[in-house]
């Protein structure tokens, strides 16, 4: 999606003023470029009908700058697509607070469930998960491991009792959270692989059991065209209050997240982003249209860049980056510290303009970084420095070092490239404000 909105962007920009066939012709490629990414056709439709209508007002002949202005025409109605401001959790006045997860088997609930009580806790809530989906064997357990890994409560049946009812275990649960004072409760339900009449009259009757503050329709954000299809029957089986979007870290085009919002009207409140229980974001509307158009997620980058770094090393590495001294050290230092900073993936995600690299990079892994480290490690702190150095021979002594193949080490070196390219681009563009961009 970003790629061909970037390149229709780059276009107009050089044009002194708009004609009134340059605004359709960028609003006939903005539509394209967003049927491609499996967003929904009536929610396209209003989009660009939108875009169009204020591009050709008079603020953009006005304008000084008449491409600016219709960017960020397109900026702020992606923005008001997304859900305008966006929200937080609805709590309740009495607690207990009742959270409930609905959405098919595979959607991400259940470790949602795990991510939600980890960031109300942190947010100083008292969270207990509830463990009503009793369809799937191993439901329980799961919910338990995450429950664990989390230090918060999991209420289930007990082991072996036999008991087979989501209904009262979820009607049991507000008496236990009352008992043991906790003041939101986290319901963890069944989903089926596909939609059927008899999952949502199930999701309907522990909702009416517990009449939850909120009903989050967790949905994956790679099933595309399938999202809006989902969400409408999930509308209408359990009548939702709010949307989680999961497995973003995966979702290159962004269609879903446009047109969940558009066709339920409920806002989006969270985002997932990996596996890992801190994979987790409070979703930002005007963030998430940003990274659409591949402004990159400047902000979510320095948060989770700040957790990990400080201000000293990105001047020195920005320093690096710029005079050109950036060696194959600093390189294995900036991989490590991007691993402590989370998934890679959604990191890369983040950088202005790095979308290019990120097929290339999909299959990073820890295992990879390991390998890297091997490798770096088995050469002199000369050829770190000077990687020119690296002839085939010092290849292959740096393989037989490190166990490796040749092209291991071949393949590092045309990454560490890249990398340097990529970075020094980065940082004489004038992005100044990222801190320690990993040069990944
Ligand atoms: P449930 O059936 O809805 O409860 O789904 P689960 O919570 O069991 O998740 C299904 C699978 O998706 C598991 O392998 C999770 O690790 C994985 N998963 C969940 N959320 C995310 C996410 O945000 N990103 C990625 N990549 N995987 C996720
Ligand atoms: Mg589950």
């Amino acid at each position: 999606l970003s790629d061909r909105l970037t390149e229709t962007f780059r276009s107009l920009r050089s044009k002194g003023r708009l004609s009134p066939s340059d605004i359709d012709k960028t609003v006939r490629e903005i539509r394209r470029a967003l049927l491609d990414s499996d967003v929904a056709l009536e929610v396209v439709k209003s989009f660009t009908q939108a875009v169009r209508e204020r591009a050709l007002g008079d603020d953009v002949n006005k304008a000084l700058n008449p491409a600016q202005q219709v960017v960020s025409i397109v900026m702020e109605e992606l923005e008001a697509i997304l859900g305008g401001t966006g929200r937080g959790l609805t709590f309740s006045k009495t607690p207990p607070t009742v959270i409930m997860l609905a959405g098919l088997q595979g959607a991400g609930k259940t470790t949602l469930a795990g991510k939600l009580a980890k960031y109300l806790k942190a947010e100083g809530h008292t969270p207990v998960l509830v463990a009503c989906d009793l369809q799937r064997p191993g439901a329980v357990d799961q919910l338990q491991i995450v429950g664990g890994q989390v230090e918060v409560p999991v209420f289930a049946p007990e082991p072996g009792s036999g008991v087979g009812d989501p209904v009262k275990v979820a009607k049991d649960s507000l008496r236990f959270a009352t008992d043991k004072l906790h003041d939101v409760v986290i319901v963890d339900t069944a989903g089926r692989t596909g939609v059927d009449e008899d999952m949502m009259a199930q999701a309907r009757a522990i909702r009416d059991a517990v009449t939850p503050d909120e009903v989050l329709f967790v949905l994956d954000a790679m099933i595309g065209q399938d999202a809006v299809h989902t969400a409408r029957a999930f509308g209408d089986g359990v009548d939702f209050t709010g949307v989680v979007l999961t497995k973003l870290d995966g979702d290159q085009k962004g269609g879903a997240a446009l047109s969940v919002k558009g066709i339920t009207d409920r806002d989006i409140l969270f985002a997932s982003t990996g596996e890992k229980l801190d994979d987790f974001e409070v979703f930002h509307p005007d963030r998430m249209a940003k990274r659409i158009l591949d402004l990159g997620d400047v902000m979510t980058l320095i948060e989770q860049a700040q957790k990990a770094f400080d201000e000293e090393s990105r001047a020195e590495m920005e320093q690096k980056f710029l005079s050109d001294t950036f060696t194959l050290d600093d390189f294995l230092d900036q991989l490590q510290q991007v691993k402590k900073m989370g998934s890679l993936q959604s990191m890369i995600g983040m950088l202005p303009g790095a979308r290019g690299m990120k097929e290339q990079l999909d299959n990073v892994d820890d295992k990879d970084i390991a390998r890297t480290e091997a490798i770096i490690r088995s050469m002199t702190p000369t050829e770190r420095v000077n990687p020119k150095l690296l002839n085939a021979s010092r290849r292959k002594r740096i393989a037989l070092g490190s166990g490796v193949s040749v092209t291991d080490v071949n393949q590092l070196m045309a990454r560490f490239e890249q990398a340097q390219k990529m970075m020094k681009t980065v940082a004489k563009g004038g992005v100044p404000q990222i801190p320690g961009m990993g040069p990944v």
